[in-house]
């Protein structure tokens, strides 16, 4: 029994506690395991504490990507475990079999999608995966009114983007001759009729769980009016369910499963005007379509019942319907209702504007498709309604971010600061602190710089700071100009680091997005263009590369032949 065994086994444990959870084991958890594995060993507790309290310290001082490459290499087989439960932090599906489960994402191709539909994709995507099923992306096009022709390419570059692949894909308005034989199945089984009352009348009748003299005509009355119905065109009528007008749901009182529609659709044209609602489409698919798990958000909850009533009815198979909730962010419209009025009067600029949490906006705005999936997954299934602050988005991406990406200097506000007798200097400044391997840009320096105003008003005459990365000097005036005098190289831990530029500048705005709406109201100052220079070396930013602004945050930078502009990612 060594204490070099002790020693060795905590700092695994250690290392893998501060994996999970940001960097930061904590103690108490790593004795647990410590004692655990080492008990039976024959260790004793009391030898085990101390040593485990000061390994915990140690690690705990180390960066996060240490952790992970240092856990790597001692013990791989923890930190492989750890991958598979954060992958895998969904509950087990009931009644799965392994390679028979089917999902499906069922988007309405009228609008682009949202953080929302990301969840609701991304959790039957991962549930298909893991089941070695299959996953199916089903457009939901039923309604000619919202359907529009660019949204289903446009639905499928965003899921595309997400990651997300799918094995078969079909649109529900293909199927909708299926759809008019069940119809005519339970018009004959007399369990649906036509109705023509006002919708108004219907709505009373509903309120007063009264029946109206229509649900009394004969099935074979109703096939011939369900006939006309398609081929003439007649007018306002509509085919109901027979359900129960005194149900305490009022969701099975007789709902609505076809109506008229004349509307051109954009797969069909003028060919059908008949068209199923939700209640119908989304059941018969769900089944017929060999969807074995479908989720739907639990707004829905109250037409579950009306779910599996008409495929008792129609003979057909049902399937396991699951349930989550609505994906809600403080501040954020997710629903494509609440965007679109925004584009149309112009409260935002479009479809991408980096306020939205449309997935077009999040991409514009730097934030990862990886860091959406980790922080749908971290949410979960569950059916409790709540806000969440898009904090938690942008944590997940900074993980992912801060690793990878790029340092550069940006001046906002800038003051021009001429420093007297400093050196003119060749200077490598390294593009990421802690990893080399992104290599360095070199700056020609003189005695013209650029700081950023807000700094510089903090400081007093005579106070010294360091141009970071460069050298000290002391602040002599402060006009419109800022004098300084040069004041040596050697680092001076308690001064200030300043970014700045040379004369050589790139004049930049960057735009950054604060919260849509206030108090439930629209924020008019929610998007913010700061003015600034980056030094020169961000001219060979990539269009569409996210870098680091030190001292500012992470910035999406999109640089063209014409200009170059940066969206705030986060701090
Ligand atoms: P919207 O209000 O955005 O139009 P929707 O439900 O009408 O929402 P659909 O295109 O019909 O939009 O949605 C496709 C799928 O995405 C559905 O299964 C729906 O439940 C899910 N979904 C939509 N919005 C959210 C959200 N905010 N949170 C979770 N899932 C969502
Ligand atoms: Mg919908």
């Amino acid at each position: 029994m060594s204490t070099d065994e002790i020693q060795e086994t905590a700092r695994k444990y250690a290392l893998r506690n501060a994996v999970q959870f940001d960097g930061k084991a904590n103690a108490k958890s790593v004795i647990g395991n410590v004692i655990g594995v080492l008990q039976k060993k024959g260790f004793n507790p009391r030898d085990i504490v101390p040593i485990v309290n000061s390994v915990v310290k140690g690690i705990n001082k180390i960066p996060l990507e240490k952790q992970i490459s240092e856990l790597e290499k001692i013990a791989p087989e923890l930190l492989k475990k750890e991958k598979k439960q954060r992958d895998f932090s969904l509950p087990e599906l009931p009644e799965a079999e392994k390679g028979k489960v089917v999902t499906r994402f069922p988007p309405e191709p009228n609008g682009y999608l949202h953080i929302g539909h990301a969840k609701a994709a991304i959790v039957d995507y991962e549930y298909a995966k893991r089941y070695d099923g299959k996953f199916i992306l089903r457009f939901d096009d039923t309604n000619p009114e919202n359907a529009h022709l660019e949204f289903y390419d446009a639905q499928k570059r965003d899921l595309k983007w997400l990651g997300i692949e799918w094995d078969e894909e079909y649109c529900a308005s293909n199927n909708l001759e299926k759809h008019y034989k069940l119809a005519e199945q339970l018009i004959n089984q007399g369990d649906a009729y036509i109705c023509n009352c006002p919708p108004d009348v219907v709505k009373d009748g509903r309120f007063h769980g009264e029946e109206c003299n229509c649900r009394r005509n004969s099935p074979g009355e109703n096939i011939d009016l369900w006939k006309d119905i398609l081929s003439s065109s007649l007018e306002s009528m509509v085919l109901r369910l027979k359900g129960d007008m005194t149900s305490d749901n009022t969701a099975m009182r007789d709902p609505t499963l076809f109506r008229i529609i004349d509307k051109p659709h954009p797969l069909h044209g003028d060919k059908y005007r008949v068209w199923p609602t939700y209640d119908f489409a989304g059941a018969v698919e769900d089944s017929i379509g060999g969807v074995t798990h479908p989720f739907r958000t639990k707004e829905y909850e109250l037409r579950d019942e009306c779910y599996f009533y008409l495929l008792d009815l129609l003979g057909l198979r049902k399937p396991h319907l699951l349930e989550f909730a609505r994906l809600s962010i403080e501040g954020m419209p997710v629903s494509k209702r609440k965007i679109k009025p925004l584009i149309e009067d112009g409260s935002v600029l479009g479809y991408d504007d980096i306020r939205l949490p449309t997935l077009r906006g999040l991409e514009k705005r730097g934030i990862l498709p990886e860091a959406i999936k980790r922080f749908v997954l971290t949410q979960g299934i569950s059916k409790v309604e709540s806000t969440v602050t898009f904090g938690l988005v942008e944590a997940a991406n900074r993980k992912i971010l801060d690793p990878i990406t790029k340092r550069y200097f940006f001046v906002k506000d800038p003051v021009q600061l001429v420093v007297q007798n400093a050196p003119a200097m060749e200077k490598s400044i390294s593009l990421h602190p802690n990893d080399k391997k992104f290599g360095s840009r070199t700056v020609k320096t003189g005695n013209t710089f650029y700081v950023p105003e807000e700094d510089i008003e903090k400081m007093k005459i005579g106070e010294i700071f360091r141009l970071k990365d460069l050298f000290n000097v002391e602040i002599k005036e402060k006009n419109d100009v800022v004098i300084a005098e040069y004041a040596g190289e050697e680092l001076m831990p308690d001064s200030a680091k300043i970014q700045w530029t040379t004369d050589k500048y790139i004049k930049m705005d960057v735009f950054i997005s604060h919260p849509l709406f206030k108090e439930g109201k629209y924020n008019p100052d929610s998007l913010e263009k700061v003015q600034g220079f980056a030094e020169e070396a961000a001219s060979s930013i990539e269009n569409g590369e996210i870098i680091q602004f030190e001292r500012f945050g992470f910035v999406r930078i999109e640089n063209t032949k014409n200009q170059i502009v940066g969206f705030f990612t986060h701090k």
